[in-house]
């Protein structure tokens, strides 16, 4: 079946159509043509005979008495005749017959009302053809009035058989019906080569362009010829060429945006018109804890259930414009986002939206504790400022001259600019350890030697508080470190487990092994720490009891610093406590 709607079989043919149409036309027109001359020539030879004869019938008696005479005649003239010879008188009798012996002539039916002795009988050449019963074949017949005169007397009928003609005729088409059947098989098989020539290399660009069109372009298409074929070939070999290289550079294009995708800490998803998720970059699935990996094709808001994001979808969906809003998720995480919506066009509608969300909540935490710093340093500050500036003028007042007094008042004022200093060096240790030019004076550092020295500048504490102290930390325990910074941690954890121990209490320094870590441990037996502080105790400010603190001379700075020193040395810090028993403020170093 797909033979017969292949090219090759619609020009083979085409071929043969048209072989056929012409050969049938011009043997339609000839066989019309020499059938036209054929005849052409015998009415003429007929004509000529019969006049002939007429010329020696005009001046016999044509009548039945004088049939013998005209049946001699006839005889006679028969040789030198081609045709047979009928005489008819104008009545229609037969008078005489070449072919038919004289008994037979006078039985003969009357011919007047054949068509051609009807028209020589009204003067005029008459012919027709027709099947002759008697003779069994097609005859043509040809009349002409035999005339005395001017008058007629009777018809001379002359009769040819038509057979010659019709052999000749059919002679003709048997050498045109030859020749078209051998036209047809020369046709037939040219053809088949042209066609061939044609279609095979169609086929070939068919086959080939199948492979273009999945892609596969490691294949030319070989057609030499300068030919249409050819110059095809050569535009399909260069649009592979030029489609290979652009999808070689659009491939290229799409890894690496998959790559800043795949890569970027912001949070992307693209839904399409239906807010259903097309896509989503990992960041999105760590910021919103998404395990499952099935949230492709699921509706936005199944996945993070916020309605004001799915209205931020909505709304760029609708109005093709793009929106940027802060929004703030309780659920499946606590945090500040900073949502950047933006619409796809496609063809000048809105086909998807694209969400990068990036999350602030860090940012908005780093405010909050710069803000909380500064309410809080400025606070630190004035108090004692306050109480330093009511002091003074207390004293100008003339409290000075009260000399019992005027002492205590400048005792009070020493205080707290003692405490100023305190608080000032403290900020500017943690503002020097935050910034990045506190570089570590990396050594072995002897944590046995170092925390023997710390406790010899606790000595009066120590004593006046009758505090027990206990350091187990072995001989020579080595640790790389910045020996200064180590010594103010181990100042600031002792001076806590003294400054918050009861009278008569335990302050104990032992160690721990920890693989490549060593952990030491500043335990006290002094008033603990509630759970709900432990968590806060490591902020800068943040103290229990802060008229305690206040009063124990403590800026709330001290644990902040020792987090920082012991961060800056990759280790880390924690506590253990128990209200009322006592705590275990620890750190580790590497070795
Ligand atoms: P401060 O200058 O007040 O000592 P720190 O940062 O060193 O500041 O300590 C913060 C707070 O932690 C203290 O005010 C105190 O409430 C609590 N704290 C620190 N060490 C101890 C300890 N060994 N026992 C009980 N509470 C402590």
């Amino acid at each position: 079946m797909f033979f017969l709607k292949s090219l090759k079989f619609k020009l083979l043919f085409s071929y043969l159509l048209v072989i056929l149409f012409s050969f049938s036309l011009a043997t339609f027109f000839l066989n019309k043509r020499l059938e036209a001359n054929s005849l052409h020539e015998l009415k003429n030879s007929l004509t000529s005979q019969a006049l002939l004869i007429e010329s020696r019938l005009s001046s016999v008696n044509l009548s039945q008495a004088n049939a013998a005479g005209l049946e001699t005649l006839v005889k006679e003239l028969t040789p030198r005749i081609k045709a047979r010879i009928t005489i008819i008188d104008m009545a229609g009798n037969v008078l005489a017959e070449s072919e038919r012996p004289f008994s037979d002539t006078l039985k003969m039916e009357n011919h007047a009302q054949r068509p051609e002795v009807k028209e020589a009988l009204n003067g005029v050449t008459g012919e027709n053809i027709r099947y002759s019963s008697t003779l069994k074949m097609k005859m043509l017949y040809l009349a002409i009035p035999i005339k005395l005169a001017n008058a007629i007397t009777g018809v001379v009928r002359l009769a040819m058989p038509l057979d010659s003609v019709e052999r000749m005729l059919f002679g003709v088409r048997k050498i045109i019906y030859l020749n078209m059947f051998f036209a047809s098989i020369l046709v037939f098989v040219l053809g088949f080569i042209f066609t061939s020539g044609i279609v095979n290399p169609l086929n070939k660009i068919i086959y080939l362009s199948r492979k273009f069109s999945v892609g596969d372009f490691n294949h030319r298409i070989y057609h030499p010829a300068k030919d249409e074929i050819g110059e095809l070939a050569d535009t399909l070999n260069k649009m592979a060429q030029s489609l290979e290289e652009k999808i070689s550079e659009v491939k290229l294009k799409s890894q690496q945006l998959e790559a800043v995708f795949q890569s970027m800490i912001e949070g992307i998803i693209v839904v399409d018109k239906q807010s259903r998720i097309i896509s989503m970059n990992p960041s999105i699935k760590s910021i919103f804890d998404i395990r499952s990996d099935s949230s492709f094709g699921k509706p936005v808001i199944e996945i993070i259930r916020n309605n004001e994001l799915a209205e931020i979808v909505k709304s760029v969906l609708n109005s093709g414009q793009a929106v940027s809003r802060e929004l703030t998720l309780l659920w499946p995480v606590e945090k500040v986002f900073q949502v950047n919506a933006a619409p796809v066009i496609e063809k000048g509608t809105c086909s998807a939206c694209l969400l990068v969300i990036h999350d602030i909540s860090e940012i908005r935490k780093l405010e909050n504790m710069r803000r909380d710093f500064v309410a809080n340093v400025s606070h630190e500050l004035k108090t004692p400022l306050t109480s330093i500036k009511g002091f003074v003028e207390t004293l100008l007042e003339g409290a000075l001259e009260d000399k019992e007094n005027s002492r205590n008042f400048l005792k009070i004022v020493q205080d707290h600019a003692n405490r100023l200093d305190n608080l000032i060096s403290d900020l500017l240790k943690l503002s020097y350890l935050e910034s990045k030019g506190a570089l570590l004076k990396k050594q072995d550092v002897d944590l046995s030697k170092l925390t023997k020295e710390v406790l010899v500048g606790f000595t009066s504490q120590i004593r006046n508080k009758n505090i027990e102290v206990e350091n187990s930390l072995p001989e020579a325990l080595i640790a790389q470190a910045d020996a200064d910074k180590i010594e103010q941690v181990l100042i600031n954890l002792i001076d806590n487990a003294i400054k918050f121990n009861k009278e008569r209490g335990l302050v104990k320094v032992y160690s721990q092994d920890m693989g490549d870590k060593i952990k030491i441990i500043v335990e006290d037996s002094g008033v603990g720490i509630l759970p709900r502080d432990i968590s806060r105790i490591f902020e800068r400010f943040y103290r229990v009891d802060k008229a305690r603190s206040r009063s124990l001379g403590g800026t709330g700075l001290g644990l902040s610093i020792v987090k920082h020193i012991i961060e800056l040395h990759a280790g880390n810090t924690g506590v253990e406590s128990t209200e009322g028993l006592g705590s275990a403020f620890w750190f580790t170093l590497p070795k």
